[in-house]
């Protein structure tokens, strides 16, 4: 057995570690030990063992390629090559050429092999963990959109019964919470009660929370006034969670998350709660309240609040205090201002709007508003007329539009089930998928039907409130009798309730109603109600006075 060593050191790790004569005195007691003839001697001194080139190394391998040896001596691995790839790559050609190499110390601490084989280990345990983690966010996709409950929790009011005899994760209602969520809503949208004034009433009459704590915070019932799943539409795969990079310290990874595309989320059906109106009345009553929060409310009262528009760029124009000081005096200005004038936009981007006098313009709008409502017969005129053409109102039409497709999808989901049995007799389904799938398509119909009946109460319930309201004649008589002695705030309140918005172009003012009026007999050129000059020299004298536009909404 003919046998070669090959020792190897870098100029600068001479002193840290062997120098080439201790490492080939090693390698010769070895080769005497085990009764091996050294026929070869290969040393390469100061050169670095990142690379290839070197003398000693290449005349080994030229002779391992002529079959000059069959066994080679190395101290270890790394005076082959620091590299991992490297190191593979001369053993691989050692090993062709019929060369077994042996190593006199094995991986070492700082061996780079034992370290990458460590690396390598740990990459692929990574990818392994990857891998599964996303075919198990996949399956979970799919079984949701197969209508499987899949998130770990389900909303408060329902629990969750794990799959059994073939029947998919889902959701039943929990009666007793269930009253809790019915009871949340009927306060907040019949007993006008904030959620603040709610989560103190359910604290105190300790009703137990989603969480088992002890208080009922204002952002439990701002949630549960806001969760879809209550009527019938349980969404998963809603939010998006970024891992938060740099969080040291921490034992778990922590995550940012955000609402993803509504387009992404999957809408899975559980049993309703509570119905589409009272629903509907609660998201309402929280849009209001967002837009017309009393904390934003400033001094000086500004009227008109949030109902200001730019007629120029379109934009809402918000209630601006103006301070300055003359004569030792703090004088304060209030004004509406287009929010497009500010230095947040670019100077060529800005509008061009002037600022408006806020007392100026509340007191012409309430001038021209309070008169419109002190006139009972000109409203009810108005109302009734509204109400005739209201039979074939586009409201009604967004109705049928809705009923239509509903109705589509009911025959869809029908042709669904008949297709499944078409699949089931000719061998494709097992009997267990078909009743699994069946019954997947079965609750799909069973919420569409309640759908649509509920849609269909809507409607009722609409041309019932149509009829209350023909009584108008007495509100109109109310409202004149009380116009003179009203309150700031509910004059404010009854801003918002006749006004749909103000828009001001320049020194034009036009007042949008949202209660319909009729419209003159010579139908006017443009849809405006009134035009006002607010220019100080001529305030309040009003320009031809042509008659509101009629709104589709009423109050
Ligand atoms: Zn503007």
């Amino acid at each position: 057995m003919r046998v070669a060593i090959y020792a190897c050191v870098s100029s600068e790790r001479q002193e840290k570690e062997h120098t080439i004569g201790s490492q080939l005195d090693a390698l010769r007691t070895y080769a005497a030990k085990n009764g091996m003839e050294i026929d070869e001697e290969f040393t390469d001194e100061g050169y670095s063992g990142a690379r290839l080139d070197r003398p000693a190394l290449d005349r080994m391998r030229d002779l391992a390629e002529r079959r000059g040896f069959e066994v080679l001596l190395t101290y270890c691995t790394d005076r082959l090559a620091r590299k991992f790839v490297l190191q593979a790559l001369i053993l691989d050609e050692l090993e062709r050429f019929g060369v077994k190499t042996i190593f006199l110390e094995g991986g070492a601490a700082d061996d780079p092999l034992s370290k990458l084989m460590h690396q390598i280990t740990g990459a692929v345990a990574e990818f392994e963990r990857a891998k599964i983690t996303e075919r198990y966010r996949r399956g979970k996709l799919y079984r949701a959109r197969c209508g499987e409950i899949v998130s770990p929790d389900v909303p408060f009011g329902y629990v969750k019964i794990p799959r059994r005899d073939g029947v998919p994760t889902h959701a039943e209602i929990q009666e007793t919470e269930a009253v809790i969520v019915r009871r949340i809503f009927d306060t907040y949208v019949k007993e006008d009660m904030t959620v603040r004034q709610i989560a103190k009433q359910l604290t105190l009459n300790r009703i137990p929370t989603p969480t088992n704590a002890g208080q009922w915070s204002w952002y439990a019932i701002d949630r549960i006034l806001h969760e879809e799943a209550y009527i019938g539409t349980y969404y998963y795969n809603r939010k998006q969670c970024i891992p938060i990079e740099g969080a040291y310290g921490k034992k778990r990874q922590r995550f940012k998350c955000t609402l993803g595309p509504k387009e992404e989320w999957i809408p899975i059906s559980v049993p309703p709660i509570v119905d589409l109106a009272t629903f509907h009345a609660a998201a309402g009553r929280a849009r209001e309240n967002e837009a017309f929060s009393p904390r934003n409310l400033q001094e000086g009262g500004y009227l008109l609040r949030k109902l200001v528009r730019c007629g120029r760029c379109g934009c809402s124009c918000s209630a601006l205090t103006s301070k300055q000081t003359y004569g030792g005096k703090v004088h304060c200005s209030h004004y509406y201002s287009c929010l497009r004038t500010t230095s947040g936009f670019l100077k060529q981007e800005r509008c061009s709007q002037r600022r408006i006098r806020a007392d100026v313009l509340d007191e012409l709008v309430w001038e021209e508003v309070s008169t419109r409502l002190l006139d009972p017969a000109l409203v009810l005129d108005a109302y009734q007329d509204h109400n005739t053409r209201r039979s074939v109102s586009s409201e009604q039409d967004g109705a049928t539009d809705q009923d239509d497709r509903l109705k589509e999808q009911i025959k869809l989901s029908n042709k669904e089930l008949s297709r499944l049995l078409d699949a089931y007799q000719c061998g494709a389904l097992e009997l267990a998928e078909l009743q699994k799938r069946r019954q997947l398509v079965n609750s799909k119909i069973e919420m569409l039907n309640r759908e649509q009946e509920l849609l269909r109460k809507i409607a009722a319930e609409k041309k019932k409130e149509t009829d209350i309201k023909a009584s108008l004649g007495e509100f109109a008589a109310l409202v004149s009798s009380n116009l003179k002695r009203i309150s700031f705030e509910n004059k404010q309140k009854l801003l918002r309730i006749v006004l749909d918005k103000v828009v001001v172009n320049d020194w034009r003012v036009d007042v949008y109603y949202n209660i319909p009026l009729p419209k003159p007999t010579p139908p006017p050129a443009e849809k405006v109600s009134t035009k006002f000059d607010l220019r100080s020299t001529c305030r309040f004298r009003r320009c031809d006075r042509v008659m509101p536009v009629v709104r589709k909404k009423s109050i």
